[in-house]
């Protein structure tokens, strides 16, 4: 129904982004609430469904307003069923909220990755401007990815796909990662592998630093700090920003190879450097790509921000919605 509004749900470890959102990517209504984790984030889905509710009577609509959910969930998704295998933030652990949300709301819902719902978003809204083939990395606390083939996300046999932050990077002697690798894009361009870098070269030479001079004060760095630094031609800084590019790219390269997509898109907070990162990452990525798919892609920072979330899950939405039409 084309007067239906859609709701795009965005499940993190400290808020719920919720809005309702046209079928055609207009939101309406956006708000979000503190993500409630008592008894192992058990009350989210009811949480859930109790701010529609109050939203709805609050701009004086009804349910019939609304035609699906879409939700993004901060874990791998158990596709069959809309379960979420395991979110460690939330304290989920095989958490069927597809189950739960269905019961609470009454209305259909699509459970996604939260990384391949952003990937969607960027898709439909975003820098990807409709592309079709896309590949985004989302640069944080950790390094997270999703795959966009012919306009479908790649879950892969059991919802690992896309995972961008898990190449390896460094085949010998890398860091230990979160996954039980060593070596993988992660430790190096998540905002905790940033700041080593940083450490790291500050050990290892003595030339003087505006790094240096923050450390000596606050004794802590942040990935912030480091990219501020490098806009200021601090030649360490520059250095560190050049050593995640040369990972970042020839993770990007391999996977546009696999993919040849038409947009690379980069989200997430340390993604907020722009030029300063985007043109050594461009260079490094183009140095790794076999010509012709450096030829085909652009390799660009993310447009949507917080709202890649919302609005990829109300994607989802969308098209589940068509499919249930279509059998109808
Ligand atoms: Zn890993």
């Amino acid at each position: 129904m084309a007067d239906q509004w859609l709701v795009g749900v965005d499940v993190g470890g400290t808020t719920i982004k919720i809005a309702f959102i046209s079928d055609s990517g207009e939101i309406h209504h956006k708000w979000e609430i503190p993500t409630d984790k008592r008894d192992q984030g058990n009350h989210i889905p009811s949480q859930i469904a109790l701010a529609i509710n109050e939203k709805l009577r609050e701009i004086g609509e009804t349910k019939n307003k609304l035609s699906a959910i879409g939700i993004g969930a901060p874990g791998p998704v158990n596709d069959a069923d809309g379960s979420v295998e395991i979110a460690v933030n939330l304290g989920w652990s095989n958490f069927p909220l597809k189950e739960r949300l269905v019961l609470e709301t009454s209305l259909p819902v699509t459970v996604d990755n939260d990384a391949n719902v952003a990937a969607i978003g960027e898709m439909w809204k975003g820098a990807g401007e409709g592309a079709k083939d896309l590949l985004l990395v989302t640069l944080g606390t950790g390094v997270g990815g999703g795959v966009i083939a012919n306009g479908e996300i790649v879950h892969g046999v059991n919802g690992a796909g896309g995972e961008l932050g898990h190449i390896t990077t460094v085949p010998e002697g890398g860091f230990p990662c979160n996954c039980g690798k060593t070596g993988c894009l992660e430790t190096m361009a998540s905002a905790t592998g940033v700041v080593r870098l940083a450490m790291k070269a500050l050990e290892s030479r003595d030339e003087p630093s505006l790094l240096r001079d923050i450390y000596g004060e606050e004794k802590k760095l942040t990935s912030k700090q480091i990219f501020e630094a490098a806009q200021e031609n601090d030649r360490l800084a520059l250095e560190v920003v050049q050593e995640l590019a040369f990972h970042l790219g020839l993770a990007l390269a391999n996977s546009a190879n696999v993919l040849n997509p038409q947009k690379i898109v980069i989200g997430g907070g340390v993604s907020k450097a722009g030029d300063t990162l985007l043109n050594p990452v461009r260079d490094e990525f183009q140095r790794f790509a076999f010509p012709r798919v450096s030829a085909g892609a652009e390799v660009m920072m993310a447009r949507m921000g917080n709202d890649a979330g919302i609005l990829g899950a109300a994607w989802l939405a969308k098209t589940q919605m068509k499919t249930i039409i279509q059998y109808i």
